[in-house]
């Protein structure tokens, strides 16, 4: 009987070592509860394309973190120490989504944007992997993009777009870049 208590004792403890790091980790997510509040309920799409379809379209890569809510690995994106002057848009269906105007170095691994105009993305409460975050989908096609955080730059919105660069076609921005400006 004590050893069955022991083991008892044990297993409440390490159950409470895992709830506790579980709270520990949400809070160092920061969720965004009230963005995903206040997108509740506009979740219909312009772009409607079946598996099939998609999978047709996009890379393998692509498919697996637009449309299965996937994660590329952190530092590995092609955009996230990519700094030229233009558009962001949808690697799904071509919507513009993030301009570099807004893009900055968080050192988080993925590229992070400090706004995004709210018509052009959508918010989902997500509770996967023991953490409330916040997930922000395309708003033309559902596409996924990443996760937002209320840890962005002080100075600005506070508020920190981490988006997978799979999610994203990078478009130069020509008007920036030319060199027939009259004044
Ligand atoms: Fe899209």
């Amino acid at each position: 009987m004590k050893t069955n208590f022991k083991n008892i004792s044990s297993i409440i403890g390490f159950a409470l070592i895992q709830l506790s790091l579980i709270i520990f980790i949400n809070g160092c997510f920061n969720s965004s509860e009230t963005l995903a509040q206040k997108n509740e309920g506009k979740m219909e799409y312009q772009v409607n394309k079946s598996e099939n379809e998609w999978k047709t379209e996009l890379s393998q890569e692509e498919f697996d973190v637009l449309r299965n809510k996937g994660t590329e690995r952190p530092f590995t994106g092609k955009y996230d120490h990519h700094f030229e002057d233009g558009n962001y848009k949808c690697a799904g269906c071509g919507e513009i989504l993030f301009t570099s105007e807004t893009k900055y170095d968080s050192g988080c691994g993925w590229p992070a944007f400090y706004y995004a105009d709210s018509s052009k993305v959508n918010y989902i409460k997500d509770n996967t992997f023991g953490m409330v975050r916040t997930e922000v989908v395309c708003s033309n096609c559902g596409g996924h993009l990443g996760h937002v955080f209320e840890d962005g730059p002080k100075d600005k919105t506070g508020i920190r777009y981490c988006i997978n660069s799979v999610s994203l076609k990078f478009e130069k921005d020509t008007l920036n870049n030319s060199t027939n400006k009259s004044d």
